[in-house]
């Protein structure tokens, strides 16, 4: 049963807190965050109904001869939730715990995510249950190589362009664009992005989802009439969006107070010495902040690290971190969502009712899709951008979907999250009344 936001907040600080459980199950929020915005928009009942149901699913089995010689059959997915507003996109997913309505749901948020920065793409996601810790690169490759035959029937450089997610990387996207390129006998690099360089991948890429995350923090301070010089962050997260959020957001000015990761949290109310700690984080065989030492700065823990006394939070980790039992106590006045859903429904309602303002995933998060949209502009013309020349684009449309959707919440008078689910939404819904119903 869920407990009410009141008892939540009527509770003494718990110190360590747990996550909620059992896990939310990301189809039916998705599901009932869009019958609240349909009901807003008054949506049209026809079109409401097209969006509660992906438009193609697919589940493939895909066999793989193991390294000992066993074969495995592992299950895949590649839902494409809407092509309304163009080719579907969205990442692959390696996990043990992918499962259908999880697919289904990252798939829909990939629709919305795509429309609220305005680029011409539907929604896709993708996935293998697996454990990838537990497989070798070359059962991996295996693996990626007979998931993409599998799926290919429904992927396609104007049709859906996948790319990578958690546990996949831009060696797994440069398999399977070769495996496409063997099984078609020409080379076909628009098919995915987030491809190594080498491949027609695109310079800026790697950067894309942590210099968005910062463009749209330096945005809200901006609104807030808050001075970057003033202003303190902590970092949940300390990889690929984290470090470059946290780096960027630096640069701008800010004082990054706290950061953390797997191993562990440091703390320097002065302000830590990110250019040391990526040095440190680039030595460490794991990448990991763990063994950090310089004066001044202390060790705490994650759990410390979310309800730290700063001004912005991001959190830049995993999904679920912020949940009913740590959120009456987090202090920022601002979260900006670096990671996917990182915010629980009953969280969300906690901190919408102490005001703190949040930028949510679909919005905070989009440049590393945004990147993917210029690394596939680049390949269908075969020719190739400057990173000058991305992150000024980049930074065009991060800005200009941010003021969209802070306009249009305030003239709404609803939180940043529904704001941009609204506006998504409507889009979604415009393109699909100017195509009309097919036949
Ligand atoms: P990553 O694997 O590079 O980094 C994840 C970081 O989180 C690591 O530092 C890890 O140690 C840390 N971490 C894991 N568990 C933690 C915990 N319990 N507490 C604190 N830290 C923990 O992944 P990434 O690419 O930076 O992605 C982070 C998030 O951003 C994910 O939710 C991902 O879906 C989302 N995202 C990434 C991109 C992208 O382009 N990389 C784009 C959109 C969204």
């Amino acid at each position: 049963m869920e407990e009410k936001v009141e008892e939540v907040l009527d509770r003494p600080h718990p110190g360590i807190v747990v996550a909620e459980s059992p896990r939310e199950n990301l189809w039916h929020t998705v599901l009932a965050q869009l019958d609240d915005v349909a009901r807003r928009l008054k949506l049209d009942p026809g079109i409401h109904a097209i969006l509660r149901q992906p438009e193609r699913e697919l589940t493939v089995a895909v066999p793989v001869r193991m390294d000992d010689g066993r074969i495995e059959v592992f299950t895949g997915y590649r839902i494409q939730h809407s092509s309304a507003r163009g080719p579907c996109k969205g990442g692959i997913r390696y996990h043990p715990e992918v499962n259908l309505d999880e697919v289904r749901g990252l798939a829909a948020l990939m629709t919305w995510k795509c429309a609220v920065v305005g680029i011409p793409y539907g929604g896709a996601k993708g996935g293998v249950q697996c454990d990838p810790r537990q497989m070798s690169e070359d059962e991996i490759c295996r693996m990626t190589r007979r998931y993409t035959a599998m799926i290919m029937p429904i992927i396609g450089s104007r049709r859906d362009i996948p790319a990578p997610d958690v546990n996949t990387n831009a060696q797994i996207m440069a398999w399977i664009s070769d495996t496409v390129s063997m099984l078609e006998r020409k080379t076909v690099i628009d098919i995915v992005t987030g491809k190594p360089i080498s491949l027609g991948g695109s310079v800026g890429r790697r950067e894309a989802t942590g210099r968005g995350v910062a463009i749209v923090a330096r945005e809200l301070l901006k609104r807030r009439r808050r001075r970057l010089s003033d202003t303190t962050v902590a970092v949940q997260g300390y990889g690929n969006v984290g470090s470059v959020a946290a780096t960027i957001l630096q640069q701008m000015g800010c004082k990054i107070v706290a950061v953390s990761d797997i191993s562990g949290g440091l703390y320097d109310p002065r302000g830590l010495d990110i250019p040391g700690i990526n040095r440190h984080v680039a030595a460490h065989p794991q990448g990991l902040l763990e063994g950090y030492e310089a004066p001044g700065v202390e060790k705490f823990s994650n759990d410390d690290l979310l309800v730290s006394d700063v001004d912005v939070l991001i959190p830049a980790a995993l999904e679920h971190q912020i949940h009913a039992g740590n959120a009456p106590y987090v202090q920022a006045e601002m979260i900006v969502e670096g990671a996917n859903g990182p915010t629980t429904r009953q969280a969300d309602e906690i901190l919408q009712e102490r005001r703190i303002i949040v930028v949510p995933d679909i919005l905070a998060n989009a440049g590393g899709v945004v990147v993917s949209y210029f690394e596939w502009v680049q390949d269908l013309q075969c020719f190739f951008w400057d990173e000058a020349e991305v992150n000024r684009n980049l930074e065009r449309i991060m800005v200009r979907s941010f003021e969209e959707v802070w306009d249009f919440s305030q003239q709404q008078q609803v939180p940043l999250r529904l704001g941009a689910t609204m506006l998504a939404v409507d889009r979604v819904a415009r393109a699909i009344q100017a195509r009309g119903i097919f036949p």
